[in-house]
């Protein structure tokens, strides 16, 4: 251990994300207007244990890159707290800790933007085996060689460039990156949102097999809930910047419990027909719901504008959690005690 503020034990979560919240002073949309501010991030939790994967899901701009950025330091928060692999982020000044940038990697969508393209595979790969643990000549290639293998790339794909390569075999040179530094957390922002959809369950199963063999835990943020169910053990589903359900996978996918959630899921094509229907009749039922005029007050249910199942204290108010049956909780008014309206709860 390099640093004192890093925990020996390895006991505790990996990641415990507590009331974090993100706001941005925008542009001003013109030049006599105030800069608006935008809360990307509203107060939300997240935990992850060692070894395990949480997914994080929700449409474009519900605020999962910012939320990864401010675990990746690249941000500073407004507020709420950050511990990974047993650094408290939070408390970190200007300077991050080596220690952290080694125990916490990202990988990003674009493998293109981020890989040198000045310099070949081996050489990506290799950087952070100098950076971090000083390896030089044979051992670093030794090491190398291990994780081009351990990713699925061949030797002779050391001497090749970004660009000479496939955009799934790019994602492997990000993920060999990442593990060259040992991390036990690896942030994904959509790692394969930008690949065939073939490709997409490849790397998905690579990811798995590595977590398998190094016991490293991953936040694997997507838009798309097939991709993340697929990828992960428990999944937070973020709606404008708060986190509106969790749960295991499984349970998230099969019983969805908030309004939201069953909307993405209604957004995912399913094979069977019979689910096919009961999928178009969800779309229509959200379709109809007329949205708010003049919207939803940051301190109501972010979803109230587009449900089907809004009642008055949905604009008012963030629901308190609710656990679900099989597993994890829902901030919906429609569960818990006392409904509102009885005749609406379910
Ligand atoms: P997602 O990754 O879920 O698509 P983001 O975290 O990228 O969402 O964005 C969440 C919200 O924050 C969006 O409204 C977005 O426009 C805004 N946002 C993100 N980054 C910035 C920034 N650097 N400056 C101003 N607004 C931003
Ligand atoms: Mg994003």
């Amino acid at each position: 251990m390099t640093t004192t503020t890093q925990s020996t034990t390895g006991t505790g979560p990996l990641l415990r994300v507590r009331n974090l919240t993100v706001t941005f002073t925008g542009n001003r949309s013109a030049p006599w207007r105030r800069p608006g501010t935008t809360v990307a991030v509203n107060d939300i939790d997240l935990d992850v244990a060692p070894g395990e994967t949480l997914g994080l899901v929700g449409e474009s701009g519900s605020g999962k890159s910012t939320t990864a950025r401010a675990i990746l330091r690249l941000l500073r928060p407004d507020g709420g707290t950050i511990e990974a692999a047993g650094f408290q982020v939070d408390s970190f000044g200007r300077r991050v800790p080596a220690a952290y940038r080694r125990a916490v990697q990202a990988v990003f969508q674009d493998p293109l933007g981020s890989l040198d393209p000045t310099k070949v595979i081996g050489d990506i790969v290799a950087e952070p085996l100098a950076i971090h643990f000083g390896l030089r000549g044979p051992e670093r290639d030794r090491r190398v060689a291990g994780l081009l293998d351990q990713v699925g790339l061949a030797a002779h794909h050391a001497r090749r460039y970004p660009y000479e390569l496939s955009g799934g075999q790019r994602q492997r040179v990000s993920i060999a990156r990442a593990l060259a530094a040992e991390p036990r957390l690896i942030v994904l922002d959509e790692p394969v949102s930008a690949l065939d959809v073939s490709v997409q369950s490849q790397v998905v199963n690579l990811l798995e097999d590595v977590r398998e063999r190094t016991g490293v835990g991953y936040l694997f943020v997507a838009h798309d809930l097939a991709v993340v169910r697929h990828a992960s053990d428990r999944i937070a589903v973020m709606y404008r910047g708060r986190v509106v359900e969790e749960g295991p996978a499984d349970r998230i996918c099969e019983q969805p419990a908030h309004p939201y959630t069953e909307a993405l899921l209604a957004a995912v094509p399913d094979p069977d027909p019979a689910r096919q229907r009961l999928q178009r009749a969800r779309r229509r039922e959200l379709s109809a719901a007329a949205p708010v005029p003049g919207g939803v007050s940051a301190s109501g249910c972010p979803f109230a504008a587009r449900c089907p199942h809004r009642m008055p204290v949905c604009a008012d108010s963030f629901p308190e959690w609710t656990p679900v049956t099989g597993g994890g909780r829902v901030a919906c008014h429609l569960y818990g005690e006392p409904p509102t309206t009885p005749e609406d709860a379910r």
